[in-house]
This record gives C-alpha cells, structure tokens and sequence, in this order.
C-alpha cells in the first residue's frame, strides 16, 4: 500500500473505484501524516454489493459446510502471516501501541478459529415419534445477505466478531467499516480475495452515513450487525427492525470497577491502569469510574495517580510507548473540555493530561492520562462516555452502594471489582447490572467462543456477536414435521 493511496471498494470478486466526488484522508493520529483518502461511497454503490452479495447466496449457501471452512483455514493462515504488517496498519491508522494492535489481532484470529467448528455448531435437531409414524426436525439455515456497521477504535478485530460465522453458515456478506480507520480492512478484505473465495461471497463498501442508511434500506440485506456509539445504534437498531431486518447493535459504555479493601492494591492498581489508559481510553471495555470501598480511598488513590503520571506515552510503533493519541482533534478537544467540566462540576484534579507536549509529536492528538477524585455520582462527568484516558474516582463506604450506582447508570457494558473475597465477588456477579464481568479482571471482553454481552443502552437486539449467539443471529430455524404412515413405508 503506498502512502496517500485512494482506497477501494471490493464487489463480486473485483476491486473498483468509487463513483464519489467526496472523500475523507485517513490521518495518523500521533504523526499527523495523511496516511490515504478514502471515499465516501454512494447509495447506488451499496445497491451494487447488495445485488452482488444476493447473486452469490444461492451457489454459497449450497457450498457443504466442510468446504465453506476451507476458505477459513485459509484466511487464518494469511491473518497470521501479514500479522505484523497488520499489526503496524492498527497502530498507523488508530493510534494503539503495536502490542494492543497485535492482542487485536489475535482476537480476530480466535474468531475465525471457532467459526471453523461450523459443521457441528450450526447443526440442528430432530425428534423421532412426535406422534406415531411422525418425526420433527429442526435445520439451521442462513438468512441470505448480512451486513456489518464497524466502529475506528478495533479496525482489524471487530469485523471478526461477525464475518467468520456468518459466511461460515452461509450467507454472503458486505462490510462497511470506520471511514477514520478503513485502512486496515483494505489489507484484510485483500487476504479474504486471496483466500479465492467465489465472487460476490464478501464485499467492501467504504463510507460514512449515506452507505450506512443504503445497507438499513436495501430490502436484499436481512441482517445487520452494529458496533458504535449509543445514539447511533439506537438509529440502526429501530431503522433497522423498522424494515424488517433483524439487527444485534452494540453501543457505547461508561464501565465501573470497585475496589474493596481488601483487594491487592499493587495488582489491582495495574490492572485498572492498563484498563483506563490501555488504547487511549478508547476501548468500549475501558474502566472509567473507579469506586473505592472504605479504607481502600487512601491507598488506590495514591498508586492510581502514580500510575498515570508515570504511562510513557507516544507513537505507538516506539516499543517503549505504553499510550498512543486519540483518534482526532475534535475527539482530543473534547476529551479536553470533558475534564474541564469534571472539574466545574467540583472534581479534583489529581492528575492533569491536558495540552501534552509529546517530543518528536507535537501536532499529534495527545492527552495524557488523567485522575479526576471526588467525581460527583450524580454529575455529567459521572455519567458521560469520555472515549479517552481519563479515569474518574468516585468514593464510597460499602460495596452495595457502589453496586446501587452501577445499576442506576445507563449503560451496562462491563463492571468489575477488585478483591480477595469470595463472598463479596459472588454477590457481585449476581447483583452488577452489565452484560460482561470481571472480577480482579480490568477489560472484561469475552473470548471467541462467548457471547460479547451488553445490556441496557450498550447494546440494542436480542444475539450479540460471537460464540453461539453468533451462529443463531446467522441462521433461520426451519422446523419440519415428517408423517410417514404406516402403510407407505417397509414394515419395521
Ligand atoms: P460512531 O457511532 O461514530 O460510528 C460507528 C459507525 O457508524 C461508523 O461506521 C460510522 O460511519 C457510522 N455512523 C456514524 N454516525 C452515523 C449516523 N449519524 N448515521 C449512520 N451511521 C453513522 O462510533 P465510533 O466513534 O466510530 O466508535 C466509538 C464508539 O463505539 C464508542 O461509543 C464506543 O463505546 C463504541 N464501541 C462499542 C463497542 C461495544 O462492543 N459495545 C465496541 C467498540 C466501540
């Protein structure tokens, strides 16, 4: 790929030029470099993936399911050859050290690895006898065209949280990713061609809003899978069901953890810095609001603050960087103007990231990791998704209060807590209103093979992505009830 390369869309089988006069250039958030312009595609351009795709379902879904994996195996050996190169895609293209790149990556690939067991996971069921001489059986059968809406902040993951099980099962597929990060889905949607898939199996479409109505729109698409911002997936989802599809949407997160008193301040003091810092802040499962317990207030407060002063934060190629830049200027302003209005609201400023001079990457769209202490509960600040590395302390007496706060919140992407008892983790797990848990964990994102849960205004639909889950919102049930009366058959 050269720099300052125009990207393509890929439909039925070939790479091709969009018919757009409008274009974004994809900026390197910490060098500022134009990195590649990408284009905005049109509704008649999604309209040709939607045909493309709808041509090619009747000869894939007919394709046994032992040779639809193949292209799988494939797929994952290319992921893991162009690893590096992916991997240093993610991190031009997003800003994340090339260590988070690289973990990105070996999701996607855990991903692709699981939808390989697709001859027994989408297997149906039978009963014999359900009344003399009949027999029932229900099949799994793919819905036809599906289509994913992805977010700038996982470029070569989150795409895998869906593509793998639903071409696995079946059905054919167009993908819309970030138009801020569409680089490195440029390189993937090359090593799925390479894969020799048949054409019209997988398109790519580039875009921002208008591809994104066309694909709500398209009567040939039947399902649509969304990650993103809350407002955004809320609009998806009911254009979406509005229409007919079927759409599992998953939104933003304002994620808490608690720390009892209890807990091992050193571990724990890691583990939610690498969570509240870890890719800028910029991760759906970053720890935003910490609540301490008690006695734990003195102890987490000082290690936290020291934490975050000491994060080395830069160009995430530099293998000593622990932070990269978030991904925009208007997203670094208003990181910015979000701890302003913290500390309006009567917060503490224990550490102060703002306005950064980063040696080498002064244009870069810095902040550095900041503490807000004594965040009001009832405040804005409390309540908003800040997308950057800002941490929130909030302090408490018990652990039920703490767990009344997360429940009163709007969203429930994850919470976790920090301790060494049993008791207190049980009661926890089953009182804390989030889809995905931890307990002495800091991002608590399931593996390939569970669902990536999320409750409340962090997801919108009833199958999330992955695991199981993934392969009912990729297959219709077909139940067939069988009569074979007596006198037809051989007796037996
Ligand atoms: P975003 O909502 O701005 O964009 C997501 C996608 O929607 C993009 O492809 C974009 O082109 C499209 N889009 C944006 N505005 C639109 C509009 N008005 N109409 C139609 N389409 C539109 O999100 P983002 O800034 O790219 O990603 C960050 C957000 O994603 C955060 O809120 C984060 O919490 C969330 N996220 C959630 C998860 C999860 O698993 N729940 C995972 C990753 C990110």
């Amino acid at each position: 790929m050269t720099s300052r390369q125009v990207l393509q869309n890929y439909v039925n089988g070939q790479w091709c030029d969009s018919e757009t006069k409008d274009y974004l250039e994809v900026i390197n958030p910490a060098t500022t470099e134009v990195l590649a312009q990408v284009p905005l595609s049109t509704t008649a351009e999604l309209g040709q993936a939607a045909e493309a795709a709808a041509a090619a379902f009747p000869a894939w879904r007919r394709t046994p399911a032992t040779e639809r994996v193949q292209y799988l195996f494939k797929l994952k050996y290319l992921l893991e050859e162009n690893f590096v190169d992916l991997a240093e895609t993610i991190t031009q293209e997003c800003g994340k050290t090339l260590a988070e790149s690289k973990g990105e990556l070996q999701r996607a690939i855990e991903n692709v690895e699981i939808a390989c067991g697709i001859p027994i996971l989408m297997q149906g069921y039978n009963s014999e006898d359900i009344a003399r001489g009949i027999d029932e059986i229900m099949i799994r059968q793919p819905v036809g065209v599906a289509a994913a809406i992805d977010p700038f902040n996982f470029p070569g993951m989150i795409i895998f949280w869906f593509l793998p099980y639903a071409i696995a099962c079946g059905n054919t597929y167009i993908i819309k990713p970030s138009e801020k990060t569409p680089l490195t889905m440029q390189k993937v949607m090359a090593l799925v061609a390479a894969t020799g898939i048949p054409e019209g199996v997988v398109n790519l479409v580039n875009g921002g809003k208008e591809v994104v109505d066309a694909i709500l729109d398209h009567p040939a698409i039947r399902a649509i899978s969304f990650v993103g911002s809350t407002p955004v997936a809320r609009y998806v989802y009911s254009r979406a069901a509005a229409n007919g599809k079927r759409a599992q949407c998953q939104g933003g997160a304002k994620n808490p953890v608690i720390i009892l008193p209890d807990a091992d301040i050193a571990m724990t003091t890691k583990i939610i810095a690498d969570s509240a810092f870890g890719c800028a802040g910029q991760r759906c499962l970053a720890a935003s609001i910490a609540m301490t317990v008690g006695t734990a207030r003195e102890s987490f407060s000082s290690a936290i603050a020291q934490a975050a002063t000491d994060r080395v934060v830069g160009y995430g190629l530099d293998p000593a960087v622990q932070m990269g830049p978030v991904i925009t200027p208007d997203s670094k302003q208003r990181v910015e103007a979000l701890i302003a209005q913290g500390v309006g609201e009567g917060a503490k400023l224990l550490v102060d990231g703002r306005c950064p001079q980063i040696p080498s990457y002064e244009q870069g769209y810095f902040v550095r990791p900041t503490i807000l202490d004594e965040v009001n509960p009832a405040g804005a600040i409390a309540k908003t998704e800040i997308f950057g590395p800002v941490l929130s302390l909030i302090h408490l007496q018990t652990m039920e209060e703490a767990i009344a706060l997360i429940n009163g919140g709007q969203y429930g992407n994850m919470a976790c807590l920090f301790t060494t008892s049993g008791a207190a983790a049980r009661q926890f797990r089953y009182e804390a209103e989030a889809g995905n848990i931890g307990i002495n964990i800091g991002v608590a994102a399931p593996m390939a093979f569970f669902p990536f849960s999320g409750w409340k205004d962090s997801f919108f639909g009833d199958l999330h992505g992955q695991g199981h889950q993934a392969i009912e919102f990729f297959t219709q049930t077909k139940v067939v009830v069988e009569r074979w009366p007596q006198g037809w058959s051989r007796q037996f």
